[in-house]
């Protein structure tokens, strides 16, 4: 399918990612009506980013059409790639019979069902509009059925913007220790309130001594600790099972609701990821594949703990809804992503992620370069210089070598090949052999001539 992609025939490719002149005319425009010219931070650079015309499989076709093998797949949303043609096809068949109801719709349940019936710890679902808001709702339902206020989460890692689980959300080597030398909770955006930072606890993702005395000290205050086990911004590198372990005993000891956030890793497994790593969280977050590409989000969890949010019998201790909470559209086309996300579809797609890591950690051995591609599954991330990547800390590279990744992630796309800004990426189910070996070369190639490039300046 990929080979056939669209846009071929007029690939205008060049070596300045820059260069197409209706994406920068769309910049211009935008740039008057949108602070900072686009919608999000990850999706922009300077001078412009292209800008995205359609796509298919694994390509997208810019403005002024470039192809553009995507291993960004918006954020790691398009397990199958773009307008696969399944989720176009359930989603037209639930459009047809109207977009949004204010009452429910039979959509919701086979999801939720769907859901259940690959992990049995997703008992009960329910879902609204994106992985904020699953994380926001599950953070205020453990408050609920624990009578705590406080939460713990672990350093550098991302699960939404929500004041508390933006804290230490970046922090650095000048700030990120408190006086005892634990991880400090430190404030990511201006304005977060001093109370915010009180009531969040931060965890090292690679250090299960330290994770343990702090839980052990913090614990009895504590509502939920959130973890995701691989999570990209501690270095796209597995949890520990040490500190995973540590966690669940901790959670289990004190009475403290235990959320694993899949939102991104719950691709890593047709279960998700809990099961993988043997965890047996009290809620799960997902997002992104779970919708097929369409907006959602989704707290799942035993109907014990679920009945948080029931309002059947009253009013409910959390109330959770929204608008298009349960909307068919995002409910038909995950539906469909789910279904054809079967067994050996996941493992397929893993396969093709080992062998890509393989391929590409084997050419930076051979010609020399110090940097290797973490990750699992069908993720990844590029890291520079010699050391191991295990969380957070390790994984934050110099400035120096922060501006080297984004050159790489620049050249990269001047080559055809999008990354996301920390030249992490995803494979998508339509990518084959060929992709991958046109992506591990391209890669390889980029980052010798950088790490070249970068010597005989420095000589
Ligand atoms: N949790 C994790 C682990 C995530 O990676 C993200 C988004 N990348 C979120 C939560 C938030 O999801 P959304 O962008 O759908 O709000």
């Amino acid at each position: 399918m990929a080979m056939t992609a669209p846009g071929k025939g007029h690939n205008s490719n060049s070596d300045s990612a820059a260069s197409s002149s209706l994406s920068e005319a769309a910049y211009r425009r935008e740039v008057k009506v949108v602070p900072g010219g686009s919608m999000r931070a990850a999706s922009w650079f300077k001078p412009h980013p292209p800008y995205a015309a359609r796509g298919e499989g694994c390509w997208v076709v810019d403005l002024d059409g470039r192809r553009i093998l995507d291993c960004a797949n918006n954020f790691f949303s398009l397990i199958h790639g773009h307008a696969f043609p399944p989720v176009l096809d359930a989603v037209r068949e639930a459009m047809a019979k109207g977009t949004a109801f204010g009452m429910p719709t039979e959509s919701e349940i086979q999801l939720a069902e769907a859901l259940a019936a690959r992990n049995p710890r997703m008992e009960q679902t329910r879902f609204c509009n994106s992985g904020t808001e699953a994380v926001l709702a599950a953070l205020k339902g453990a408050r609920a059925l624990t009578g705590r206020e406080r939460i713990a989460k672990f350093e550098g890692c991302y699960h939404g913007a929500y004041d508390w689980i933006e804290v230490s959300l970046d922090p650095t080597p000048a700030n990120w220790n408190d006086e005892n030398g634990n991880p400090a909770s430190v404030r990511h955006n201006v304005g977060t309130p001093d109370s915010v930072l009180r009531e969040t606890v931060v965890l090292p993702y690679d250090d299960p001594q330290r994770c343990a005395e702090i839980l052990r000290r913090e614990g009895p205050t504590l509502a939920a600790v959130i973890l995701d086990l691989h999570a990209s911004r501690a270095g796209t590198v597995a949890m520990s099972k040490e500190v995973s372990a540590v966690v669940q005993e901790a959670c289990r000891r004190d009475g403290i609701m235990l959320i694993s956030d899949e939102v991104i890793c719950f691709r890593l497994s047709y279960e998700g990821a809990s099961p993988l790593f043997g965890l047996e969280p009290d809620l799960i977050t997902t997002a992104k594949i779970i919708g097929g590409g369409l907006p959602i989000g989704a707290v799942s969890g035993p109907a014990a703990h679920m009945a948080v949010f029931n309002h059947a019998d009253g009013k409910p201790r959390v109330s959770m809804g929204g608008t298009f909470s349960g909307n068919p559209l995002s409910m038909a086309a995950g539906l469909a992503s789910l279904e054809h996300y079967s067994r050996p579809v996941v493992e397929r797609l893993n396969g093709l992620g080992d062998d890509f890591r393989k391929r590409v950690r084997e050419g930076l051995a051979a010609k020399g370069v110090e940097a290797t591609l973490s990750g699992l599954g069908s993720l990844f991330r590029l890291h520079l210089g010699p050391g191991e990547v295990t969380g957070y800390r390790t994984a934050l590279p110099s400035p120096e070598n922060a501006a080297r990744i984004r050159r790489i992630q620049l050249a990269m796309l001047a080559k055809g090949v999008l990354l996301t800004p920390n030249c992490s990426g995803a494979l998508s189910t339509p990518m084959t052999e060929a992709e991958i070996t046109l992506l591990a070369d391209k890669l390889v190639e980029v980052v010798a001539k950088e790490t070249s490039d970068q010597a005989s300046v420095a000589a």
